[in-house]
């Protein structure tokens, strides 16, 4: 039978418990967001004893169902004071599914100082976990690109969930980091802080031996590989997912050029729609600078085991050696389009510095564009930002400051263009010139979060019909896809699989078949927004009663006083709209 596992770090026990009843037929962001509704008070501090850290894969993680080696971190968010769930595609996810294990719940409150780990092993005599309590103390404070290979070293082909000393110093902008598959701390369920609530158990890594595990049984293999094999058609099919199509050439950092001529393209804080230095920041100019400085084409790889739309890239100096990976659309835009840099290698050098200290790259992005308006340095200056991110890794006070968060930030700074809902600073999506995008901002239950209903789909990429970017009438858009979402993020699947099974119906199809193969239900494309519902139906009253109403589902002022070039268009969605999409 699956297992909850319960690590309670006021004195290190450990519980296996029989996974409720309730909760079977959840996996993934359904099963975080329950566990945190029903066990955590929403009006606790979020980096007190009341609150929990819950790691759950998907319902098919662990499978041979493609692209679903994913995972949900849930918990209190210290950026939000809402729930959070937060998701990373990574081999601890299948790992922690092959022991049987569904979620681990991180409980309690450590007694004295001093930084643990938790060594996760099967034992075969008894047939369940065995957890080891390591003391951590000689990994704090470093570099993650220094400890991952010492632990590797140290316990061979593991898994690895932890923090970075971002996480360690518990600043709001700090991930959960999980190995990438060449080992790299390079995968991370980044935002809302995540890294701040493990840091404040004591509880400094996760690492998992999965050798000898059963893995993940099928309630029904022939239902199941139905299934497997219409998604694997459908992403093998689709020109965005399929080998060499454009997340396999140029990762999601094609979008870079598609978003900046749609005027859609954050700019220098969120003042403008388009940059101008795109194109040289952009997937394709990742493609051809490795191919440049390699003397041949790289396609990217996967992050994850499984994978077959494999976006992951990496980024290479001109001798050759690697720089860093993922330079992927979201990190690439935070540090270049949004601060003005328009270097790959200076995006590079900023996204690994996050990976090394264990922060957010969004948020980060947005924190140092909202430090560059309020004139702690110049936009542009990527020497700067730099320096300013080893700050963040010290600890120094203005560190301190730069990794709480772009609010935090902007507040200490005297800024008022601050581009975060919820205390969530907003993605790569200008939500004056894509609509749709900004309702989800607006009412998700993540604070700023595109990955919470990707409308950007159907109003840029035409994927599953053409929408007009900026028409305002779009509850019933946001909400069925983030209704879908909460369906997609409970399965494992990664959510770039919905490129695919938006346009091709049989390939969604599929990904329930799977799921009834797994779980033995026998739902039906029909359930899937009944599921996805549930899942923001407890979202939402966690919210609720940590005291964040529809008052907060709402943009910021400047959206509505500014107008954005090169459109010049405010944002003008009503109230009304943002109210209607969860009524
Ligand atoms: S599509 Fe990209 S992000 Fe998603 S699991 Fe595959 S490599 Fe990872």
């Amino acid at each position: 039978m699956a297992k909850l596992l319960r690590l309670n770090m006021t004195d290190r026990t450990v519980a296996l418990q029989d996974l409720p009843e309730a909760y079977r037929l959840l996996g993934g962001r359904g099963l975080t967001s329950a566990v945190v509704h029903d066990e955590v008070d929403p009006q606790c501090h979020a980096l007190g004893p009341s609150n929990k850290l819950v790691i759950a894969p998907g319902m098919v993680t662990g499978t041979s169902a493609p692209t679903s080696s994913r995972l949900s971190v849930g918990g209190k968010s210290p950026l939000t004071g809402g729930i959070k769930e937060a998701n990373a595609g990574t081999g601890f996810a299948p790992a922690l599914a092959s022991l049987g294990i569904r979620a681990i719940v991180v409980e309690g409150y450590p007694q004295s100082a001093g930084w643990w780990m938790a060594h996760i092993t099967w034992n075969a005599a008894s047939g369940k976990p065995d957890v080891t309590w390591l003391p951590a103390d000689e990994y704090a404070g470093r570099d993650l690109y220094e400890v991952f290979p010492q632990l590797f070293d140290r316990f061979g082909k593991v898994s690895v969930a932890g923090v970075g000393v971002a996480g360690e110093l518990r600043y709001s902008n700090s991930g959960v980091v999980f190995e990438d598959q060449e080992g790299r701390p390079a995968r991370y369920a980044g935002r809302g802080g995540l890294g701040a609530v493990m840091g404040s158990k004591g509880l400094k890594f996760i690492v998992i031996d999965r050798k000898g595990a059963p893995g993940v049984p099928l309630a029904n293999k022939e239902v199941f590989e139905l299934g497997r094999k219409k998604l694997t058609d459908a992403l093998m099919s689709h020109a965005i997912t399929k080998p060499k199509g454009a997340l396999n050439s140029y990762g999601t950092a094609v979008l870079i050029n598609i978003l900046n001529e749609a005027g859609g393209l954050p700019t220098r804080n969120f003042s403008s729609g388009r940059y101008e230095n795109a194109a040289q920041i952009a997937g394709e100019a990742v493609f051809e600078g490795n191919k440049e400085r390699l003397g041949k084409e790289l396609y990217n790889h996967a992050c994850s085991p499984g994978c077959i739309i494999r976006c992951s890239n990496t980024w290479h100096k001109p001798d050759g050696t690697e720089h860093v990976s993922c330079q992927e659309y979201e990190s690439i835009w935070a540090f270049g389009a949004n601060c003005g840099i328009g270097s790959l290698d200076d995006t590079g050098e900023l996204i690994r510095l996050c990976n090394a200290y264990g922060v957010d790259t969004i948020e980060m992005g947005c924190t140092m564009a909202v430090a560059m308006e309020g004139g702690l340095l110049q936009f542009g200056d990527a020497k700067r930002a730099i320096e300013l991110m080893h700050e963040v890794g010290k600890g120094t006070p203005l560190g301190r400051m730069l990794g709480n968060g772009t609010a935090t930030a902007a507040r200490l700074l005297g800024v008022r263009r601050v581009p975060v809902v919820k205390g969530q600073a907003m993605p790569a999506y200008e939500p004056r010139a894509v609509k749709g995008i900004g309702i989800t901002y607006a009412i998700a239950t993540m604070g700023a979060d595109h990955t919470s209903g990707y409308t950007i789909a159907p109003e840029i990429l035409g994927v599953s019909g053409k929408v007009d970017q900026f028409d305002r009438d779009k509850a019933a858009l946001a909400r069925n896809f983030q209704y879908a979402t909460g369906f997609i993020d409970s399965t494992g699947h990664c959510l770039f699989i919905a490129f695919a099974i938006l346009d091709i119906a049989s390939g969604f199809e599929g990904v329930v078949e799977e799921c009834n193969g797994v779980l033995g239900t026998s739902w039906t494309m029909a359930d899937v927004g009944r599921i996805g519902k549930d899942v923001l139906d407890r979202e939402l009253a966690f919210n609720r009663a940590a005291g964040i109403g529809k008052a907060q589902d709402r943009m910021p002022e400047f959206m509505r006083l500014e107008k954005l070039p090169p459109h010049n268009v405010t944002w003008d969605v009503p109230d009304s709209t943002l109210d209607a999409v969860f009524e």
